[in-house]
């Protein structure tokens, strides 16, 4: 007879352990009695990066009941609408990607057919007029769309920008206060059962054993529980995703606060600007094969805006995915559970979905192998859009001025994403499969940034005369410039709503 399952231990007490922590304490108290441990070594630490996220994250909080402004006030957040990218289609030239649709669809027929057709009537066309969160980020406001002016284009997600160690401490107040046993312990091996496999204690330092039924590895990349342990394979995508090092600093803020992260485009790789309330998240990220660490550092301390606060870290890591994030009693979240590169700040992200799928696949002391293989499945397709999503990036760029940048146009890419691009170049249809976690405005983001003109639009598009079309999509731009006038500049929002103590304006 299958048993529920009790004891649940978690291993790391990053960004990821305490998100597990506060979801099962969550869960423990709403559904299925629980006993959970966080074991985490304060003497290792954690990554101590990962601040940018992308809008799930508002429903992450939201369902554990957490009160957004305390929040904010808490992790010395920002708000982010979305990414600017700059030089990386070509230099001096500059995108947005919103969390949000352009315009809307008109008789079953989508807005950028429209627009496609204005622009092959030798119109000047870009996406980002039809779009009330470009127009935001533009004027640097914000407000939550509960809030803005009622108007259907005013309909927008929003993410956060954090600072991650408070985050995690933030998610551990909650967690503990909710029963979750918290230990500061090195795990020094791991003990298995001698047929299964199955895990059944990790062993601490000062030779104490904490038994469980289920094991959370959220220790970072070495993967202690579901690689060093049990050996699950990783799956390197380091053809596809060139980068492998990152070099991180945090400065002293300096100008207005971007409702926006920006990501700017350097000789091989990029550089990310992250905006919280007392400081700025810096960082380079770049191929190793094509850039010394001595360069990229380089042009990374050179081109910051604010005094630096630390001195730059180097953080290595592999692109790619662990095999199974679910094997036998070991369930993967985080860095365990591979890493693709932080371009689109979907790490955070992923580690809640990952949740929701243990949630919705709970296992009882049977652990059944058809439940695992689903997780398994669900979690490795999501992975395969994501990780598409992130080489389009690099494949459309225009830029040929050095070889990291020549050959991300010529190498080959995944038969998924060549497909897309086909499909859009031809005919401006955006392609969209299982599990996909950027919807077809992202995509359209990304065409229209990285300036792809389709063939061909929707025949459909052409039944409007015209002058009706112009003629409205000026009345859509007029709306859209009018209702962007009403919302705070996003520091003042911030200021009035959510000033984090140590506030530096
Ligand atoms: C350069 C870079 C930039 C990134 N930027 C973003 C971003 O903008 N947005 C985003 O969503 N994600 C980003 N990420 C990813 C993000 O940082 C991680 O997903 C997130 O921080 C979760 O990390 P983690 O908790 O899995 O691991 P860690 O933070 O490394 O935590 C590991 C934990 O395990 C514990 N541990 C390890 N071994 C033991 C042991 N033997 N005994 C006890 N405890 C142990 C450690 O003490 C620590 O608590 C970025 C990653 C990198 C590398």
């Amino acid at each position: 007879m299958s048993e529920p399952i009790r004891r649940i231990v978690i291993v790391g007490g990053g960004t990821a352990g305490w998100m597990a922590a506060a979801t099962l304490a969550r869960y423990s108290e709403t559904t299925l009695p629980l006993a959970v441990t966080l074991i985490e070594s304060s003497d290792i630490g954690t990554i101590g990066v990962g601040e940018a996220t992308i809008p799930g994250i508002v429903d992450f909080n939201r369902q554990l009941g957490i009160d957004e402004l305390d929040f904010i006030r808490s992790t010395n957040a920002t708000f982010k609408l979305g990414i600017r990218f700059e030089n990386w289609y070509q230099q001096q030239h500059t995108f947005f990607h919103p969390f949000s649709a352009f315009g809307m669809e008109v008789d079953q027929v989508g807005f950028h057919h429209y627009l496609h057709r204005m622009s092959a009537l030798g119109n000047a066309i870009n996406f980002e007029d039809y779009s009330f969160a470009c127009e935001l980020a533009k004027q640097g406001r914000f407000a939550q769309p509960h809030s803005t002016p009622t108007t259907p284009l005013a309909d927008y997600s929003y993410a956060y920008h954090f600072d991650a160690s408070l985050y995690a401490n933030y998610l551990k107040i909650y967690a503990v206060a909710r029963q979750v046993t918290h230990l500061d312990a090195v795990v020094e091996h791991v003990q298995q059962h001698p047929e299964t496999g199955f895990i059944t204690a990790v062993v601490l330092q000062d030779g104490t054993q904490v038994e469980g039924d289920l094991f959370i590895d959220c220790t970072g990349f070495q993967g202690l529980l579901i690689e060093q342990t049990l050996h699950t394979g990783y799956e390197n995508w380091q053809h596809w995703l060139l980068c492998d090092s990152a070099l991180a600093i945090q400065t002293e803020r300096t100008g207005d606060i971007t409702p926006y992260t920006r990501s700017i485009a350097m000789d091989a790789g990029w550089q990310w600007r992250i905006p919280l309330q007392h400081r700025c998240g810096n960082g380079h990220i770049f191929s190793s094969h094509f850039t010394s660490e001595t360069k990229a550092k380089e042009q990374l301390m050179q081109s910051l805006e604010g005094k630096p606060l630390n001195e730059a870290r180097r953080i290595n890591f592999t692109p790619g995915r662990r095999k199974q994030i679910w094997h036998k009693n070991c369930f993967a979240l985080g860095l365990a559970s591979g890493f693709l590169e932080p371009l689109e700040s979907t790490s955070i992200s992923l580690i809640q979905t990952a949740l929701a799928k243990l949630l919705n696949f709970f296992p009882d002391s049977s652990f059944n192998q058809a439940d695992i293989a689903e997780v398994n499945r669900l979690h490795n397709t999501e992975l395969e859009q994501m990780r598409d999503f992130l080489i389009l990036h690099y494949k459309l760029s225009q830029r040929n001025d050095s070889d990291f940048w020549h050959h991300c146009q010529t190498m080959a890419i995944p038969d998924t994403l060549a497909h897309k691009i086909e499909l859009y170049k031809s005919r401006g249809h955006v392609v969209m499969y299982d599990q996909e976690s950027f919807q077809e405005a992202s995509w359209l983001a990304m065409y229209n940034g990285f300036h792809v003109k389709p063939a061909r639009y929707d025949e459909r598009a052409n039944k409007v005369p015209p002058q009706v079309l112009q003629q409205k999509l000026q009345q859509m731009r007029q709306a859209i410039v009018q209702a962007a006038q009403s919302p705070m500049k996003h520091a003042d929002f911030i200021q009035a709503h959510c000033q984090a103590s140590s506030w530096s304006r």
